[in-house]
């Protein structure tokens, strides 16, 4: 892993003119909302929603300094979480299903965002981590704005689902520092059974594309905390090793040899994949060989920053492949 000096985030380069145009475009949207893949088209500043069931009214379920995401995210301190209650996903395994599913939060606006970001920072927190911010991007980068002019100076995670549009990625172009896209398959009949995400692997290609061609490869500092960069998840799921081997081989292949990838194995059926009876496939934990076989696969195609459980390996090791 190259080690850098901590760098300015995106953000700080963006001058204001730019930032109200970004803001003023992105918001422009909520009226006719096509700020994700589902591509709505409902008018969301009149009351309607979409598929995310949510109007032009952002709402938080909780923001803390968050010590269980990646190493090059939490450090010492934590990543500055700030979760946003409903999502343009619906996954049927969702892990946060009461903020995602339930919409359990308050309602804030950009200004109210932009104190949560300055006080995580007060915390000592690395970064900002915004979770499930697609459909409410307008919001986020009004406040960033807000909180740049405040003195924030800690990088911007965009930590989503990765159903984007590349149209609106292209707006948080030196906006976002750290894309962290949870690829979830590559397997369009798996992701439209259990994301309810029509075309996900066809459109996600496109996403990370994008986000890579903004922001490279994970940068990360003398501290080993990221700086900036693309930071690929995908957790493995039961009886779709070969979707995970499709993901990794993609991202070798496609995006680059070097892309930072957490494969994550803490999969539990949560949620409605809890029943037996309609998701028959996903509703037990993977297991170990299946594990070995996608970690086996990483190794093979040359994929040279890979985080994973060594438990589920059988390893003594630290959980990084080729660091
Ligand atoms: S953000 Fe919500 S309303 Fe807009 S396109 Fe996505 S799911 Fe539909």
């Amino acid at each position: 892993m190259s080690a850098r000096p901590a760098t300015t985030p995106n953000y700080q380069r963006v001058s204001d003119g730019e930032f109200r145009t970004r803001v003023e475009e992105l918001w422009r949207r909520y009226a006719d909302c096509d700020l994700c893949a589902y591509d709505c088209r409902v008018d969301r500043t009149t009351g309607e929603t979409g598929t995310c069931r949510v109007d032009d009214t952002a709402y938080v379920s909780s923001y803390f300094d968050h010590h269980g995401e990646e190493d090059v995210l939490r450090g010492h301190n934590g990543s500055g979480t700030i979760f946003l209650a409903h999502c343009n996903m619906k996954c049927v395994f969702c892990q946060n299903f009461e903020t995602s599913h339930e919409a359990r939060g308050e309602p804030v606006t950009p200004e109210g965002i932009a104190k949560m970001a300055l006080e995580l920072q007060a915390q000592g927190c690395h970064n900002v981590n915004f979770v499930s911010p697609t459909h409410h991007s307008p919001h986020l980068v009004e406040a960033v704005r807000i909180a740049r002019d405040r003195g924030l100076e800690i990088p911007i995670v965009w930590n989503c689902g990765g159903y984007e549009r590349t149209e609106i990625l292209e707006l948080l172009d030196g906006v976002v520092d750290v894309y962290m896209p949870d690829v979830k398959w590559s397997d369009d009949a798996a992701a439209a059974r259990y994301s309810k995400a029509p075309g996900y692997w066809s459109n996600i290609k496109g996403s990370l594309r994008e986000m890579h061609r903004q922001v490279g490869d994970l940068d990360v500092d003398d501290k080993g905390l990221a700086t900036g960069g693309l930071l690929v998840r995908h957790l493995v799921m039961p009886a779709h090793v070969e979707s995970a081997k499709d993901v990794l081989s993609f991202v070798a292949e496609e995006i680059s040899q070097n892309t930072f990838v957490n494969v994550m194995a803490q999969y539990r059926p949560h949620y409605k994949a809890k029943s037996e009876e309609r998701y028959e496939a996903i509703s037990r934990r993977i297991t170990p060989e299946e594990y070995q076989s996608v970690i086996d696969h990483a190794r093979e195609i040359g994929l040279e920053r890979i985080e994973y459980d060594p438990t589920m390996t059988g390893e003594d090791g630290n959980g990084l492949l080729g660091w």
